[in-house]
């Protein structure tokens, strides 16, 4: 089929997240990204499929694999300890709306590095008022996003959908970006509404061997 760019806001194949069709030359991904209801995972992913069949009947999948991941994000936990600095999800740095992760892993990077190079004996300062400045207004604002995205429902989607579709939507998403009075209001009460999922599950300690630890290890391996 054509090349295709297609989300759907659904509740019910992907649980206060988006399922996601993205077609290139022939190639393709689907996907559905749940932020909840983590075990209805294969049922939602077959309602998913099903309703892109609906809506692009030209689609036709052949030699399909499957893939699965997951995203992590936190707040307050020091990014530079022991030495080590902490970068992308692993410093719990990922937009809590949509669960993207690429350009906050890739600018964490840089600053560390940046900061390593050119911060002496300051460096690890460097860096955290660097994310300051850079990055965590920008994942709070996200934080919030997520407290009003959930709030919505199916119906509060459609709206969403119809509102963004009338206007620029990089435009009509960068404002809910910026940082705002009511951005700031809100933080501490989504800060609150997630705190036992603002979790981060894996350790600072040197040469830790707790599970999630060696888990990890073992993957990159
Ligand atoms: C299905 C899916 C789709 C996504 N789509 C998007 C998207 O469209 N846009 C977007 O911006 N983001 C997207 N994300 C999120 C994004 O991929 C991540 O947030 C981002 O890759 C995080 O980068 P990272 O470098 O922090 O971590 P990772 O990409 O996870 O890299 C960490 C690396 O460290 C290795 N590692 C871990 N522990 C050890 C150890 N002990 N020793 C040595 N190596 C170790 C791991 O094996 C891994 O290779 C998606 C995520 C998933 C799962």
């Amino acid at each position: 089929m054509d090349d295709v760019a297609a989300a759907i806001l659904d509740d019910r194949l992907a649980p206060k997240g988006y399922a996601y069709l993205l077609i290139h030359k022939g190639w393709g991904t689907m996907a559905t990204c749940m932020f909840r209801e983590f075990s209805r995972e294969r049922e939602c992913f077959e309602l998913t499929v099903e309703s892109f069949k609906k809506v692009f009947p030209s689609l036709n999948m052949t030699d399909e694999k499957e893939f699965g991941g997951y995203g992590n994000f936190f707040f307050g936990k020091p990014a530079c300890e022991n030495g080590r600095y902490y970068v992308g999800e692993s410093a719990g740095l990922q937009d809590c709306l949509w669960g993207f992760g690429l350009r906050y892993a890739l600018l964490s990077g840089w600053l560390a590095a940046r900061s390593i190079i050119e911060g002496g004996a300051n460096a690890p300062q460097m860096y955290l008022s660097s994310l300051e400045e850079r990055l965590l207004p920008m994942q709070r604002a996200s934080l919030v996003n997520r407290l009003l995205f959930e709030m919505l429902g199916n119906r509060g989607y459609a709206h969403f959908i119809e509102k963004s579709a009338k206007m620029d939507t990089l435009e009509f998403l960068r404002r809910r970006y910026n940082p705002s009075f009511l951005g700031r209001l809100l933080f501490p009460l989504a800060g609150w509404w997630y705190r036992s999922r603002l979790v981060d599950k894996g350790c600072h300690r040197d040469g830790c061997t707790c599970v999630w630890c060696r888990c990890r290890g073992r993957q990159a391996q």
